[in-house]
């Protein structure tokens, strides 16, 4: 979809392109990882930003079947752009008064206490007829899921007739990008307990991080996220992923400066020689967060063009000393994420992980699908 062809004008402040071939590539590598288990799609945050509905289709046509989202809204809005086969998951749980829409569209809750298995139980009584649910457990993180007290409940509201389908058992890992955490361990033996105690359901266990921990911790699905969009899924070792996105910026205005000029905001950068400078037309509100201030860079050619002073809202000025002058102008493109710059790069340099960058990536870019 092209924006400005759509409204009739050229020249985007910023491009965010989305390669939906590498996507699919990424989806093929961690299937096979964790063959002969299946892996599902995580697909919360507009899938991380990128779009659900682009990535849903296009995961859906590389053979994923199981669509995870965090809100309930994001499961009503993704539900009729999915195929009929495809299953759609909502990790935050059932909150009251969702019941009727998600049986109606058939959306699965994954259930986190036992206030929701009795919602779910008595909807399904209420409308006749069982309904298929997901049942999480905490082995560790204290976010989302039934604590160990509950168990032994569970154990016998299963054994009585509920009206409730448990398609499969889940938990999540607070650690797995952490391959030294003992808490990996940890979660994976309470995680077999679990499966101990409750031996008929099969299990969905690995995020991205935890499809590199190994075979042990694969099971039956796993529910990559980041992974699928090239994030690094291993804090410190080399990305196996391909890199999804890449987000070019454009100048908008260029200027020679003398020593001692004042840059930006609270004049936080002061040019210690002559220099020249551009503006970009991005910020903070397009995701480029404000901790990037004096810190960040973009690049051009493959030359590191540094950023000085403030990021502000809407732009950031950068220092293009380094390029041959008249090298960039206003509508010239200065590259944020693409081949010399990755996510965690620039995670990095505004003190937060890719998760952060890639799902703040805001809407005034105009979006290339490849
Ligand atoms: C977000 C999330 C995932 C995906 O995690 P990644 O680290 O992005 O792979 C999987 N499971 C749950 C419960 C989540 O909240």
């Amino acid at each position: 979809m092209n924006h400005a062809t759509e409204e009739g004008f050229g020249g985007a402040s910023g491009y965010l392109t989305i390669d939906l071939a590498i996507l699919a590539r990424n989806y093929q590598r961690l299937a096979a990882e964790v063959a002969p288990g299946r892996a599902a799609a995580v697909v919360k945050a507009d899938a991380y930003g990128l779009g659900a509905e682009r990535v849903s289709s296009t995961l859906y046509a590389e053979g994923c079947r199981h669509f995870f989202v965090a809100h309930f809204v994001e499961a009503l809005r993704l539900k009729p752009h999915l195929p009929e086969e495809a299953t759609l998951f909502v990790l935050n749980g059932l909150q009251p008064g969702n019941e009727t829409a998600a049986v109606e569209r058939g959306i699965v809750p994954v259930i986190n206490t036992l206030e929701q298995w009795y919602q779910w139980t008595s909807a399904a009584e209420v409308l006749g007829r069982r309904l298929p649910a997901v049942l999480q457990f905490d082995t560790g993180m204290s976010r989302l899921g039934l604590p160990p007290e509950d168990r032994a409940t569970l154990t016998g509201l299963l054994e009585a007739e509920s009206g409730i389908d448990v398609l499969f058992i889940m938990s999540h890992l607070a650690s797995a990008d952490d391959i030294d955490s003992g808490q990996n361990e940890d979660q994976r033996a309470e995680m077999e307990r679990i499966t101990g105690e409750f031996p008929q359901f099969p299990v969905c266990f690995a995020n991205s991080g935890g499809i590199f921990l190994g075979k042990a911790y694969h099971s039956v699905l796993a529910r990559p996220g980041i992974a699928l969009y090239g994030g690094a899924p291993t804090v410190g070792q080399a990305n196996p992923m391909e890199p999804v996105v890449s987000l070019d910026v454009a100048v908008v205005q260029t200027r020679t400066v003398p020593s001692g000029t004042r840059v930006g905001y609270g004049a936080t950068h002061v040019t210690t020689g002559k220099a020249r400078l551009a503006t970009i037309a991005a910020g903070y509100a397009d995701g480029l967060l404000r901790s990037l201030s004096g810190r960040g860079a973009v690049y051009h050619d493959g030359v590191r063009l540094p950023i000085v002073g403030r990021v502000s809202m809407d732009s950031i000025i950068i220092d293009i000393s380094a390029v041959p002058e008249g090298g960039l102008a206003p509508g010239s493109l200065v590259e944020v994420l693409g081949p010399h710059q990755t996510l965690e790069d620039v995670a990095r340099d505004a003190g937060t992980i890719a998760y952060e960058i890639l799902t703040g990536l805001g809407h005034r870019y105009e979006r290339r699908y490849r």
